[in-house]
């Protein structure tokens, strides 16, 4: 019998021999509790030392890594009193010549590479008197690793570390841990996809990511880490998507001809094709045994409410309460105003629900929901708090869904009865992140404008141009039209915006404007005074109105014919091209003028690729590639489990994979009890992930 005990990969991490209580401590803050859990603590980045080169060997402008001792060290201050920074010069001395490196600002290493270390540095070389590296990346050599098997001489693994472990410690645990454990994981991608998708097996490939034969192992063993993220991912929409199908609605929502008619004849216009054909792919979900679950995605203007107002009025007349959530209390005053419009004179009863409605009167909406007296419920995110009860809530529309996640999707669905769900989106999203967002939703696309719509110019101005901006501002307004100018977004700081939304209200009314009725709108003004001053926009008694980004979303002015940004280099692509969506809503040309101070090649390249195109995918793509995904839509909301190898905007082909696999498995197995039975601990370990 053995007198080492079992090591199996739930082990704590503190029995693998090495570690101890003291050294598990860091792990812990790294999140590696188990054995298992430090085989699956992939390394961040990985060094070539398979030819360490010799310091007389260094060739400017080429990558190196090399290792010698610390001959010399001397910390500076430079810069004088104004601009004092440190500087930290080492010399290493490696027997056949000297490499001095340089680290600015980062004094500790001083004493990280006192005289006579031992370290590897590794980065760009440059020529200065002979060889130079600045900020190189440092290794110290672990003393009681004199021949560090797996430190050297190969594709080295760098591990993320915190204080109180040295990376050749944490490369050795790690290598122990893989020893030990790895051939007893559970591979959760079941063997016959495997095979099919030619990846390799979850021991080979994590053996690989951390201790790489080569180049191309490395790259098969990441590919195939990838590809599980995404099953995972895809299969936890899967099975989502599966549960809400064997979910029974207790209603069904059928529309005849008749009712057909009598919604049609309440909309003052005929419907776009593509509003159509969306309409039709919701009446067939509403009259369906189980619940929708629909996206209905459609540029800014393409007009997503009319198709909403359809299924909400075929709500109402089969006896069911229809509630519409909107990301801000303008939207749902406009929403409401427009739903009033469709339904004067008839019988429908609307309410809104928002933050700001006094107490008493929203104790008696809320009583007047419960009891049934409402039929539609138009509100912000105040429609899913708790106190919000419902009589018979059938339909639930989530309008500019990207704004909301997922779970408060889930809390709004816990209030009716299995309601049919419809989520609008006027963010144009990547088809791929689509699938993964959205995942577990069927898509209708509204594609086409509304007819009669015109181009929108979109114009770079610098300050020189302003009286020229104003000059064509002043002649909108003389033909009627509205102008929005839009203050300058302040990050991080909710008192700012307002302060230079209202003085640059004061200054236009002072100076350019003169004469003219300047509004204010900003998100700190009390909800009455918002609806105010949206309705003299709106009539045109102030036909300028400065604002904050609040009217970002879904603002629908047809008279406004000119935009206004100021510091449009602070504002995301999509964000802008939601602004540009303000305009260009009625018959009459439209112009965006962007004021801008862009220093950066970035912002400009930006604020260029705005003014290049209106279409909305193109901004999207352009915008993701510049930000990510996670600012983009905010996925730390929206719910996505955190992922740590692959990407959501990596590899699309791989997510195409993925899918197609995990949903076919979802079908052949649904609770995965057989051929997914492998998958079924990994999923709900990757489901519990915070969300990245
Ligand atoms: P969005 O998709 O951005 O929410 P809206 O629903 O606000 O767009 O519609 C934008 C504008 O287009 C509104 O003024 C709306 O009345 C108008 N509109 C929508 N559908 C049509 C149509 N079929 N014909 C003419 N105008 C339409
Ligand atoms: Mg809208």
């Amino acid at each position: 019998m053995s007198a080492t005990p079992e090591l199996g990969p739930d082990t704590p991490v503190q029995y693998l021999k090495g570690v101890g209580p003291r050294r598990a401590r860091p792990l812990a803050k790294l999140g590696v509790l188990t054995v298992g859990d430090l085989v699956r603590h992939l390394p961040r980045e990985h060094q070539d030392r398979r030819e360490l080169i010799t310091i007389r060997d260094l060739r400017p402008e080429t990558h190196a890594t090399v290792r010698g001792r610390v001959a010399a060290s001397r910390t500076r201050r430079v810069g004088g009193r104004r601009h004092p920074r440190s500087v930290v010069t080492v010399t290493l001395d490696d027997g056949t010549g000297l490499l001095v490196a340089e680290f600015w600002q980062q004094r500790w290493r001083g004493d990280q590479l006192a005289v006579g270390t031992d370290a590897f540095l590794s980065g760009r070389v440059t020529w200065e008197h002979g060889a130079r590296m600045s900020s190189p990346e440092v290794e110290v050599v672990d003393e009681d690793a004199e021949d560090d098997p797996v430190g050297a001489s190969r594709i080295v693994p760098i591990h993320p570390l915190t204080q109180g472990l040295h990376p050749a410690q944490v490369r050795r645990f790690v290598a122990r841990a893989l020893e030990a454990v790895v051939d007893q994981l559970e591979d959760p991608i079941p063997a016959p996809l495997r095979e099919a998708r030619e990846l390799l097996p979850l021991a080979d490939a994590l053996r690989q990511i951390h201790f790489p034969d080569d180049d191309d192992a490395l790259a098969a063993a990441r590919h195939r880490l990838e590809y599980e993220e995404l099953f995972l991912l895809q299969l936890g929409l899967a099975l989502r998507r599966r549960r809400h199908r064997e979910e029974l609605k207790p209603h069904r929502i059928e529309i005849d001809a008749r009712l057909d008619r009598r919604i049609r004849a309440r909309f003052p216009f005929t419907l776009t094709g593509a509003q159509e054909r969306c309409v039709s792919e919701i009446a067939a979900d509403l009259a369906a045994p189980t619940p929708m679950n629909r996206l209905l995605q459609g540029d800014v203007g393409a007009g997503k409410t009319v198709v909403a107002g359809y299924a909400m009025l075929a709500a109402v007349a089969r006896r069911l309460q229809a509630a519409l959530l909107a990301p801000t209390e303008i939207l749902a005053v406009q929403h409401h105003a427009t739903f009033a419009r469709f339904l004067a004179g008839s019988q429908v009863r609307i309410a809104t629900l928002s933050g700001s409605a006094r107490s008493k009167k929203r104790r008696e909406t809320l009583a007047a929901v419960a009891a049934g007296d409402v039929d539609i419920v138009v509100g912000t995110h105040a429609i899913i708090q708790q106190d919000v009860r419902f009589a018979s809530l059938g339909l639930v529309i989530v309008d500019e869904q990207h704004k909301f996640g997922v779970l408060q999707r889930a809390a709004l669905r816990s209030k009716g009865l299995a309601p049919d769900m419809l989520v609008m989106s006027a963010t144009p999203i990547p088809r791929t992140l689509t699938m993964t967002l959205f995942g577990d939703l069927d898509v209708s696309v509204l594609d086409e404008l509304p007819p009669g719509r015109q181009p929108i110019d979109t114009v770079l101005c610098e300050e020189t141009d302003r009286p020229q901006a104003y000059d064509w501002v002043r002649r909108e307004i003389r033909r009627g039209r509205r102008a929005y100018h839009v203050a300058p977004l302040v990050e991080e700081n909710d008192e700012l915006p307002l302060k230079a939304a209202v003085q640059l209200a004061d200054e236009l009314r002072e100076g350019p404007f003169a004469g003219i009725p300047v509004g204010l709108l900003h998100g700190r003004m009390k909800g009455p005074d918002k609806e105010l001053a949206m309705e003299a926009f709106r009539d045109g008694a102030t036909p300028v109105l400065v604002c904050t980004s609040v009217v970002e979303v879904g603002v629908d002015v047809s008279e406004a014919t000119v935009l206004i940004v100021e510091h449009a280099e602070r504002f995301g692509l999509a964000q802008l091209h939601q602004l540009r969506g303000r305009i260009g809503r009625g018959r009459d040309r439209s112009r965006m003028i962007l004021f801008h101070d862009a220093k950066t090649r970035d912002a400009r390249a930006r604020l260029d690729a705005l003014a290049g195109t209106t279409d909305g995918f193109k901004i999207a793509e352009a915008d993701l590639r510049i930000r990510g995904p996670g600012e983009f839509l905010g996925t730390r909301q929206s719910g996505v489990p955190e992922l740590r190898v692959a990407s959501l905007l990596g590899d699309p082909a791989l997510l195409l994979a993925a899918r197609e696999d995990a949903f076919a498995l979802a079908e052949r197995d649904p609770d995965l009890s057989d051929e997914g039975a492998v998958a079924a601990t990994a999923l709900r370990q990757f489901l519990s992930r915070r969300p990245g």
